[in-house]
């Protein structure tokens, strides 16, 4: 599940579109222009943006100009849709910062495989691919993470907050995640959730992972955040 932002200022497409998008599990929020949008983006950061080049007022080339400029939206996967088909159109969407391009009219099977192209390379956190580091198993398809001993595979009981936590630091390892980047990733609120709660789900996040001798892996980096770390020894945590 991935929280999509559509904006879109024909409401038939970005109706269509956000029909699409719930049917296939995604969380839909609309604006139908770039305030709307910007409003959508302070309040919850999405997983994706879809973002339609022309819409009154500020363009939609503007706002992910923008967007690229700004810390917390820098990395924030946007998927520009766009009546206009001209090669040099693309060259200066992606180049806007855009991290596809798609030409309307598209067809709904298209545009559901090239979010999905997007998700997976910068959002995998959203998708329901099992992964594994260290021995340890997340699969969210089935929700549960276990842990390899011996022959056999255990199973770890965590809270749902610390399931999607783990979920997103395994899927971004290696990477330090301040606390606020955490919540906006996580949580999906910076605004009304204090940065300690992060520290108190990764302590319980640990607490649970000790049982299969894996709480090193989640590593506080001082002044920083956490990073989950394949290369952290069991003496530093
Ligand atoms: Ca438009």
């Amino acid at each position: 599940m991935a929280r999509i932002l559509v904006v879109e200022d024909e409401s038939a497409i970005a109706e269509l579109v956000a029909i699409n998008l719930r049917h296939a599990g995604h969380e839909v929020t609309l604006a139908g222009d770039a305030a709307q949008a910007q409003a959508a983006i302070d309040a919850v950061l999405p997983d994706l943006v879809l973002l339609d080049w022309m819409l009154p007022g500020l363009s939609g080339l503007s706002l992910a100009r923008q967007w690229r400029e700004a810390a917390r939206t820098r990395d924030m996967p946007i998927i520009m849709l766009t009546a206009r088909a001209e090669e040099s159109d693309k060259i200066t969407g992606l180049d806007a910062g855009a991290d596809d391009y798609l030409a309307k009219p598209f067809s709904t099977h298209e545009l559901m495989a090239r979010i999905r192209a997007v998700l997976r390379r910068k959002a995998p956190q959203t998708l329901d691919a099992a992964v594994e580091i260290a021995g340890l198993r997340l699969d969210p398809s089935t929700r549960r993470v276990t842990w390899q001993h011996g022959d056999a595979a255990h199973e770890l009981r965590l809270g749902p907050t610390e399931f999607k936590l783990l979920h997103f630091l395994m899927t971004h390892p290696e990477r330090v995640h301040s606390r606020q980047q955490l919540l906006d990733r996580v949580w999906g609120d910076h605004v009304f959730i204090e940065e300690r709660t992060v520290d108190v789900h990764v302590k319980r996040l640990r607490d649970a992972l000790s049982v299969a001798r894996c709480a090193h892996l989640v590593e506080t980096v001082r002044g920083a955040g956490y990073r989950l770390s394949e290369q952290a020894h069991a003496a530093s945590a």
